[in-house]
């Protein structure tokens, strides 16, 4: 296929749909969408709608900006906030909320806080002002740190002094386990993390298979490709099998990519363990500096407070990043949180759970079980373009 709308593909999907609930048979089957990519096609298309009753998609925790503590944002703005700083960032981080404000916050109190497209953004800045310290608030899975661990090995190659990382970038396994091991949830199948899967290829999810006796698809983010392993999923459960699977072999391939790999193991370790939104701390999950790059650690560099922040009361976005509620379930859901003035990270990003909810819930089977606002389709629109 070559045009997107090959991949949007109605009367094709339909058809797909139609096998999944024959193959199903009306058996209950609880699915992982890890990445929040697939959760936004999800919502935004209206999957849920076309899958048999019988198939529920719960999200997962594959949200980079959801997933942050907010203790971590707390240490992002006290580095903003230092003399000197410019403090570099993704839009989306710029609306998190610490315990005390975000870092758009922190800018409108007068730290130099940018958003930037690229960590090589954030390095040409440091280029530019030469008396300045930039520094980037490097944050994703697998999927960005690539390009983190590219910009570093260019400011040790051009010996630029002034920049330095403060490094959040987490890894999805350890995250998967914990969710397998988790009492509050069954789980029959993941649709696996397209874009990280491109970084880390296949092999990294074979314990899912063998040792927990569940199957994996690793999906593209088109309508069709999500349903395509849905199908893939019902089908080896109908055939009793658990293996993984790569329906996105259009971009993944099963070693995935070395440069990426050998680019991040020479600039990254793993932290002995991490905290997660939600989720408490997750041993090996996330990465920092390597002792060579310790010249460009940000928290090596600035003083962070490193104080453990409870997340409010009323926000649920850990259960939410678990898959063990929906967002229309949180308490707060549209009414205390929405996009303008959200309580948790999964209402910020467009892919979170709670936003994508949000933005396409009049679309979603939920707006029947609850009061959902509705969104104007031009609302919308600016939101994405936003
Ligand atoms: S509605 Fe808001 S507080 Fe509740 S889970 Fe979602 S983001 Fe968190």
């Amino acid at each position: 296929m070559k045009f997107v709308d090959e991949y949007r593909d109605s009367a094709l999907i339909g058809r797909i749909a139609t096998e999944i609930a024959r193959r199903s048979r009306g058996r209950p089957l609880k699915f992982m969408e890890v990445c929040g990519g697939h959760t936004h096609t999800i919502y935004k298309h209206g999957i849920e709608d076309i899958l048999p009753p019988n198939i529920d998609m719960v999200h997962g925790p594959g949200c980079p900006v959801c997933v942050l503590p907010m203790g971590r944002i707390d240490d992002a703005i006290a580095i903003a906030r230092t003399d000197g700083v410019i403090f570099t960032t993704f839009g989306d981080m710029m609306r998190v909320p610490g315990s005390k404000g975000s870092l758009l916050d922190a800018k409108a109190d007068g730290a130099d806080v940018r958003f930037v497209y690229s960590p090589l953004d954030a390095l040409k800045l440091a280029n530019r002002y030469p008396d300045r310290e930039v520094v980037f608030f490097a944050i994703g899975f697998e999927t960005t740190a690539p390009s983190t661990a590219v910009t570093l090995l260019r400011a040790q190659a051009e010996g630029i002094k002034n920049f330095s990382v403060f490094c959040n970038h987490v890894t999805i396994i350890p995250a998967i386990k914990a969710i397998l091991d988790s009492p509050d949830l069954r789980l029959d199948g993941f649709v696996g993390p397209g874009h990280v899967s491109m970084v880390i290829g296949m092999r990294p999810y074979t314990f899912i298979a063998r040792n927990h006796a569940r199957p994996v698809v690793i999906a593209g983010f088109e309508p069709l490709d999500i349903v395509q392993s849905v199908y893939m999923l019902v089908k080896q459960i109908s055939e009793d099998r658990a293996e993984v699977e790569n329906q996105y072999a259009r971009v993944v391939r099963p070693e995935g990519n070395i440069k990426a790999l050998q680019a991040m193991a020479r600039t990254m370790e793993l932290r002995p363990f991490f905290e997660w939104r939600g989720m408490g701390f997750i041993t090996h999950s996330a990465l920092k500096l390597s002792p060579e790059f310790a010249a460009w650690d940000a928290e090596l560099r600035f003083e962070v407070p490193g104080i453990r922040v409870a997340d409010p009361k009323a926000c649920q976005c850990g259960e939410v990043l678990k898959g063990v509620i929906k967002p229309w379930e949180c308490k707060v859901f549209g009414t205390a949180c929405t996009p303008e003035t959200p309580i948790g990270t999964c209402m910020v990003s467009s892919e979170g759970a709670c936003a994508a909810y949000y933005n396409y819930g009049r679309f979603s089977k939920a707006a029947g079980r609850v009061n959902l606002p509705v969104v104007s389709p031009r609302t919308m629109a600016q939101r994405e373009v936003g």
